[in-house]
């Protein structure tokens, strides 16, 4: 996973290592840089902003020649992604559904994202993944648009025994959703997750929709799922549903295809918010916990 992203990195770095660099060499390094991770699927604004900011940071520092230049590059580079991501924070999201069975309440997560990205699946699998932490979950077939949506969720949940609330195809989607959650208070479930319609005739309509599931489940957690191989459309997609919606969280799926790997970065720094799981196959069990450290340090640190 994610190579060609981390080949940008270590690129950078070790054309400082190479060179006696002046300033104009620099620039150079810094360009083929931005150059590289817009390759590897980074947003082009994000790539401009990173390099900016490693630039920045650059700015007036004199490297010693005697010393290593690239481990400052390295360093820089580091600081700077660190602080994008530890900004993002990051959400234990089995802690948060614990907590909130201490009210006896369901924690309620509302799925948001296009079509054909893997959010039924990922629904799927997040339920399988809470059902193995001891969790009670039960599943609600928000998309009430695309023909066969209803059955694909139901039969996921058949297969991880568990039950889909529905209703008619053409039924407001929120009206599914506060059925859910009556299900889930009634029957003491631990956490609801709610599937959500991915394509309507205009992005505004789709956007309404979501907002107004939100304002009448009022989610304890919204997941923004993407297509990791997507690369730059993840990204303003991402962008589109949290100004419009809102989310607190991603999952990038098809990460098992993607070795470009920019996906992840560029959604975090772009919209400030953390990746929570990424999907690395088509199996039940094909969702790893997203782990910022191991990420950065596999972009960062050479083999
Ligand atoms: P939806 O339209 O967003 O609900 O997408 P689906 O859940 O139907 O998934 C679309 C396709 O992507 C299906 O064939 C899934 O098996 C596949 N898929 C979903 N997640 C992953 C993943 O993490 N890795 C791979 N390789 N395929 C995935």
């Amino acid at each position: 996973m994610f190579e060609k992203l981390k080949q940008a990195f270590s690129a950078v770095t070790s054309a400082v290592r190479e060179k006696e660099l002046n300033e104009k060499e620099l620039d150079d390094v810094v360009f083929n840089f931005q150059l590289s991770l817009i390759e590897s699927d980074v947003a082009q604004s994000v790539a401009e902003a990173l390099t900016h900011e490693v630039q920045k940071s650059l700015a007036g520092t004199k490297v010693d020649r005697a010393s290593d230049p690239s481990e400052v590059v390295g360093q820089r580079l580091a600081a700077v992604l660190e602080a994008s991501f530890s900004k993002a924070g990051s959400v234990d999201l089995v802690e948060n559904v614990r907590e909130k069975k201490k009210t006896g309440e369901p924690y309620v997560v509302l799925f948001l994202g296009i079509n054909g990205t893997g959010k039924t699946t990922t629904v799927a699998k997040v339920a399988n993944f809470l059902k193995k932490k001891d969790l009670s979950v039960v599943c609600a077939a928000g998309d009430t648009h695309r023909p066969g949506a209803i059955e694909q969720l139901t039969e996921h949940a058949e297969r991880l025994g568990l039950k889909v609330v529905s209703q008619r195809y053409g039924a407001d989607p929120a009206a599914v959703g506060r059925d859910g959650v009556l299900y889930a208070k009634a029957h003491h479930l631990d956490c609801l997750l709610i599937d959500t319609a991915g394509r309507m005739q205009t992005n505004q309509n789709l956007m309404e929709e979501m907002a107004k599931i939100v304002r009448v489940v009022k989610p304890d957690f919204r997941i923004f799922v993407a297509d990791a191989l997507t690369g730059n459309d993840a990204v303003s997609q991402a962008e589109l549903f949290n100004q419009h919606v809102g989310f607190d969280g991603a999952v990038l799926t098809k990460a098992d295809a993607d070795v470009r790997g920019g996906a992840a970065l560029s959604i975090v720094y772009s919209t400030g918010k953390p990746v929570l799981f990424l999907g690395v196959g088509q199996g039940y069990d094909d969702l790893v916990p997203f782990d910022t450290q191991k990420f950065l340090d596999s972009l960062l640190k050479p083999d």
